[in-house]
Order: structure tokens, then sequence, then C-alpha cells
């Protein structure tokens, strides 16, 4: 690179770092020659079956998309279009099939809730997906626990605050690695269950949710320009409940390996 070459190089570095947000560009891109400070870890899952990972973007969430489960959060289920929220994405747990994760009971809760999840993994994006289409936009599916704070999330939603401290904690989301849709195909219909220390809590079918994978990529795709990395947990079927210290849960979705989490 000659001289005038660099020196415009660096002028494009300050003006992106100086433009910052107002830019309009994607944030978060490193500008060419330009280096970072310290490094920052990409979080990201196994792909089974390869040497292969899959690096998480953004986690999304759906909320309340399983009729009894919306029932029991106090909302009526025929009348609620889905609604999302987002968990950082170093907010994963990757726990290994085979193995029981030791996952540390967070701080500042005194209910601390399960709810056990299909997630779905995204490789390619999109805007204002088709419904027909948003399924061609899944590199695979892995099963998830989305572990709330159910007194924090209470407590925000009755003060009309944000849910983020219920949520979207550290280590909020224990899960497994991805399974390729080549391999395993998409997930329309099967069980869906939880137990603690042996005993099923939670135990549905993924055909139960009120708006499909498809039909959540869509609803997504309208609110976000949704890209490459982004993982969606699918919502919780009901009998949502509390774990404390010692209590080992087990997630299955029909299909899919185990994931053993033991509260510590
Ligand atoms: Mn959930």
């Amino acid at each position: 690179m000659d001289r005038r070459k660099v020196l415009s190089a660096s002028a494009v570095t300050g003006l992106a770092a100086l433009a910052g947000c107002a830019s309009g560009a994607p944030q978060g891109n490193a500008t060419a020659g330009s280096r970072t400070v310290f490094s920052v870890a990409q979080p990201m899952l196994p792909i089974v079956g390869t040497s292969d990972m899959f690096p998480v973007r953004r986690i999304y969430c759906i909320g309340r998309n399983y009729a009894a489960h919306a029932r029991e959060m106090g909302s009526d289920p025929t009348r609620e279009p889905p609604f999302f929220f987002q968990k950082p994405s170093d907010a994963i747990q990757f726990v290994a099939p085979g193995t029981t994760a030791d996952h540390p009971y967070p701080t500042l809760t005194k209910n601390y809730h399960y709810e056990i999840e299909l997630v779905a993994a995204l490789d390619k994006g999109g805007r204002n997906v088709s419904t027909e289409q948003a399924l061609g936009l899944v590199f695979g599916y892995t099963i998830g626990l989305d572990m709330t704070r159910r007194d924090l999330q209470r407590a925000m939603g009755d003060e009309k605050k944000p849910w983020e401290i219920g949520k979207s904690f550290d280590r909020s989301a224990p899960i497994g690695p991805i399974h390729r849709v080549a391999q395993i195909g998409h997930f329309t219909k099967g069980a869906i269950s939880l137990k603690v220390n042996g005993a099923v809590k939670q135990n549905a079918d993924l055909s139960y949710m009120i708006w499909s994978v498809a039909e959540q990529i869509s609803r997504l795709s309208q609110a976000f320009e949704l890209m490459p990395g982004d993982i969606i947990f699918s919502g919780t079927p009901e009998n949502v409940g509390p774990v404390v210290p010692g209590d080992v849960m087990q997630g299955s979705i029909a299909g899919l390996p185990t994931l053993d989490v033991r509260v510590v």
C-alpha cells in the first residue's frame, strides 16, 4: 500500500469513529487498517458432525408462544401478536451432549425459573421475509433454556420497565450444539419436555406453538434485519417453575440429544 492509500485509509478510520452511530453504517465493523485495543470473544456454538463453529450474532426470544404458557403468565393467547426480546449473544452457556454443565444460580433473584425451548439458528438474513421463504434462512436447530429471574421480570413488568434484568443476564441461555437442517430437517412437531431431578415438569409438543418458527422469522424480519448468526428461542410451553442450587435439569426435544444442567 502506498503512502497516499495509507493516509486515505486512516482518514476513513477517523471518520467512521467520529460518525459513530450517526453514520448509518453497520456498527461494530472494523475499518480496514484499524486495530482493536483488546479482543472480545465471539460467542459460538459447535456444529454437530463437523469441526466448524457457528458464530452467534444475536439471540432473539419470542414470548408466550404456547397458549397454555400464555395463560399461566396471565395473558390471553388468542389476541396477542408475537413479541420478542433479546439476550446478549454472550449469554449463551454451551452444554456438550452427554455432560452435565454446572450453571451458577444468578445474583439478585429468589425465584429462578426454567423455560425449555427449541432454538433455530440462521445462516442467512433478510428483511420482510415471507412465511414461505422463512425456513430457507434456517441453518440448524438446537435445544436451549431461557433461564429467567422471574421475580425481577415480573417486578419490572409491573412497573412498566424493561425486562433486561429478568431475562438478559450472564449465562441466561444454556444451549446445546447446532444440528444442521441438512442432517435433521425442520422441527414443526414432536415432544418437548423438561425434568427437574428426574420429575417431569414441562411436557408438551412443538406443534402447540402459536406462531411457528417460520412465522416467527417472518414477523421478526419486519422489525429487524435478520443476519447470519442470529438464533431464535421459540418460546416455552406451560408449567415453568423454579430451581434452586443442587437441582439438575434435563431438557428434551424429540430428535435432539438432551440438555443437562446442574444449578450450583
Ligand atoms: Mn422464553
